[in-house]
């Protein structure tokens, strides 16, 4: 631990060996180390980005999502550019800076689309940042988005150990996912990356190549999640990730990536009302908040419990500030990028 926190590195042996063995009294070491350092990089500011979910349209076969392109139970949608942007105009009304577009892999929104969505977004509100996370596309496409005024990408790799990758993602290609990490990278997005924790078959050493993966890769954002089992897939009598280990694994990544964005995810609060207090105190400073309409944001059931909540994003607003102050940080509404982005501006 006094090696990862003075060098931000260890070596793959070591990884294992902290991952296979840590107990409280070193969990309670780790976590501290990790504040320490957030503290010390961005301070006690947690950033609030809003997100909105505008499909649930997928044409993957993820074996844990529930969007994945045969569940022919779930009720699908989409939403419309002007749906999207009244979500981002009550965004902006309640102070958000931030919007994040999410969608299952959905070709039904052309490139001409999305850079009109984007643009008008852009041209709306300014001074927000807009984060897409749709998935795999072209370069071209990727490089339209960017200059129609997309700011940042999330596309986790969901796993990093490439045959454990290709059993859970049917007809997809391992490399083009970290392909096009790399190429939103090189275009100029501020870029992130994640994976998955407790996915079946996953061991120890699979979760230390995605720390090791993402330290060689060195993006901008890291989304870290526990596996949530949904009742209408193919994996749906596998157990749920652990939520300790997920903070753990947050806690890892703030000490060897320092400046990174670190969301408390959505899916570790779905296992644990306590978890998103705890990350904060583990190394995290980024919240999501949920912008999507009711009526839709039900049906984007990735995972069990994912769209249960019955708040309004105003509620859910007030309540996730609250947290905020009450774990002892500050709400930043403010566009919130990655400390070597707003030192350039
Ligand atoms: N389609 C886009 C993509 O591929 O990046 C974004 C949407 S996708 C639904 C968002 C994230 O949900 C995925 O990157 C995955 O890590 C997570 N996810 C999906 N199903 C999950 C499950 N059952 N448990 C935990 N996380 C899950």
């Amino acid at each position: 631990l006094n090696k990862l926190y003075s060098t931000n590195n260890l070596e793959r042996r070591e990884l294992i060996k902290l991952l296979s063995s840590i107990d409280n009294k070193h969990k309670k070491i780790l976590f501290e180390y990790a504040d320490i350092v957030r503290k010390k990089i961005y301070g006690k500011k947690v950033f609030l980005r809003g997100i909105i979910e505008f499909s649930n349209y997928c044409k993957n076969s993820c074996m844990y999502c529930g969007l994945y392109a045969s569940n022919k139970i779930i009720n699908r949608y989409r939403m419309s550019k002007f749906e999207i942007m009244e979500c981002c105009k009550k965004g902006y009304e309640m102070g958000y800076r931030t919007f994040v577009l999410q969608s299952g892999e959905d070709p039904y929104y052309t490139d001409e689309m999305l850079k009109s969505t984007i643009s008008s977004i852009k041209h709306a509100f300014p001074d927000a940042a807009i984060t897409l996370s749709i998935g795999e596309r072209t370069k071209l496409s990727f490089n339209m988005l960017f200059n129609a005024g997309a700011d940042r990408y999330l596309l986790r790799h969901e796993a990093a150990e490439k045959n454990l990758y290709e059993k859970l993602h049917p007809h997809m290609s391992h490399d083009n996912r970290i392909n096009c990490l790399k190429i939103l990278k090189d275009i100029g997005y501020q870029v992130g990356a994640g994976f998955i924790v407790g996915l079946p078959n996953q061991s120890l050493e699979d979760i230390v190549e995605d720390l090791m993966f993402l330290k060689n890769l060195n993006p901008h954002m890291v989304g870290i999640g526990p596996f949530i089992s949904h009742p209408q897939t193919p994996l749906k009598n596998s157990p749920n990730g652990s939520v300790d280990m997920t903070i753990i694994c947050l806690s890892i990544i703030r000490l060897l990536l320092p400046h990174v964005l670190l969301p408390a995810t959505t899916a570790l609060r779905c296992l644990d009302a306590h978890s998103w207090e705890r990350s904060l105190k583990a190394g995290a400073n980024v919240i999501m908040t949920n912008l999507t309409p009711q009526e839709q944001r039900k049906k984007y059931d990735i995972y069990k419990g994912k769209g249960n909540t019955a708040d309004n994003a105003n509620t859910l607003t007030v309540e996730v500030k609250d947290l905020i102050k009450n774990a002892g940080y500050e709400v930043d509404m403010g566009r919130g990028d990655h400390i070597s982005i707003s030192k350039l501006s």
